[in-house]
């Protein structure tokens, strides 16, 4: 069955992602890993080569292309190459961070950060989890206190991607000044510039997607001003519901290159590699196991291409795009781990790319909201 989901402008963009990758990626992302840090003039030529921030309008330096299939085209370059680290990265950037400048930002933010962030000089984080709130973000404890016309940031959040070496993060905060049990309209959303009080730990040391450095982030009193809160006081809540649709969907996505990927690993391997005098391709098994890894990668990729299309018509719902992440995430894991078992110990070393597919789907089943959320969400909307 041939795909339907992209037309001819897809193609060309992909050939450019595809150029991109080979030229500014492959060869150094493996130092990456070591490192912890995908290097700054990588974001620069991002933003040079018009892959960041796709969807921002002209007027602040985009290309306003509001068709969420050029971001399908993109992760599906970086992931099916394995640079599974830099499609999380820009993720991070362009899901999670820019939706909220676009939606809620004013026009004054919006002149003051997009250009900024299109062109790769300023790298962004979304600052939401912490020590003690995660699947519950009504936990959280990090405060923006009113002083003059500013805000005064304190807090601590942990597990923030590009949190080591972003240049500003989208954090949510309690604004009501309460220490009680927070309600729907106590948090507010900023945009928190690195400045005095701002600080972040060492990256984590994680078990995959190493290159997408991972941190805690610590504010002490660090002055924000009110022209950098995004929308509403009291409001943050809201919007994060709001834009959850996305958030899920991107990694949906991420989730089904994944699977693909698993199965051209595992088919590439198998065709290759002999046991008892005839390839592994040869035993019923293998062709069984492989046969599963192509019919699960199919239908995840159908469902998927189906979600990405109703988004760009808007019609995604909260519930909608949780199934979407709840299966997606679920598939990958489920078929990193049978195409890793036809590696044999070739699986386990994570020079080979189902190793590094394996330990990065290990993580869409609990970033962006865990598969247990994912049901009560599901659940919920019955
Ligand atoms: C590598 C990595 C990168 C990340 N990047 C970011 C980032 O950039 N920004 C950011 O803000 N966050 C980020 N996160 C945080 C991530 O989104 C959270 O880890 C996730 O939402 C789960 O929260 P938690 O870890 O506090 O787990 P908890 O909320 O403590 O959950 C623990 C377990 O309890 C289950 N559980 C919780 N509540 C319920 C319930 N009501 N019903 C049933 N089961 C439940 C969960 O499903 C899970 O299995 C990242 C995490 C990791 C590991």
């Amino acid at each position: 069955m041939k795909r339907a989901l992209f037309e001819e402008d897809h193609e060309q963009f992909r050939e450019l992602a595809a150029e991109f990758n080979s030229r500014e990626i492959s060869g150094k992302y493996a130092q990456w890993e070591k490192d912890h840090q995908i290097p700054r003039e990588v974001w620069r030529s991002a933003g040079e080569n018009g892959l960041l921030g796709l969807a921002v309008p002209e007027e602040f330096g985009g290309m306003g292309i509001d068709d969420y299939r050029f971001r399908v085209v993109l992760d599906e370059e970086f992931v099916r190459s394995g640079h599974l680290a830099v499609a999380l990265a820009l993720h991070l950037h362009d899901d999670l961070v820019l939706p909220y400048l676009l939606a809620y930002g004013s026009q004054d933010l919006k002149s003051r950060w997009l250009p900024r962030f299109v062109d790769g000089s300023t790298i962004t984080s979304c600052a939401f989890t912490e020590p003690g709130a995660g699947s519950d973000l009504r936990g959280v404890r990090t405060k923006a206190m009113r002083d003059g016309e500013d805000w005064l940031i304190s807090g601590q959040k942990t597990f923030i991607g590009n949190g080591a070496h972003g240049d500003a993060a989208l954090v949510l905060a309690r604004t009501d000044g309460e220490t009680s049990r927070a309600g729907a309209e106590s948090f507010s959303l900023f945009l928190v510039e690195r400045s005095e009080g701002y600080s972040n730990g060492q990256p984590f040391d994680k078990m995959g997607l190493r290159a997408s450095d991972t941190a805690e982030l610590f504010f002490d009193e660090v002055r924000v001003s009110d022209a950098d809160r995004i929308g509403e006081v009291g409001q943050g809540l809201r919007y994060v519901k709001e834009q959850l649709p996305q958030a899920r969907l991107a990694l949906a996505v991420a989730a089904s290159a994944i699977c693909t990927a698993a199965f051209e690993q595992a088919h590439e391997h198998a065709s290759n590699r002999s046991t008892f005098g005839q390839a592994l391709t040869e035993y019923q098994n293998t062709r069984f196991e492989l046969a599963d890894l192509k019919t699960e990668s199919h239908v995840t990729q159908s469902f998927v291409d189906r979600a990405v299309l109703a988004f760009n018509d808007g019609e995604l719902s909260e519930s909608e795009a949780a199934e979407v992440k709840l299966w997606a995430s679920e598939s990958a894991k489920r078929l990193t781990d049978r195409a890793l078992q036809l590696h044999g110990g070739y699986g386990y070393i994570m020079e080979y790319p189902i190793a590094q597919s394996f330990t990065a789907s290990r993580l869409l089943t609990i970033f962006g909201g865990t598969s247990e959320i994912m049901r009560e969400t599901i659940g919920r909307a019955l």
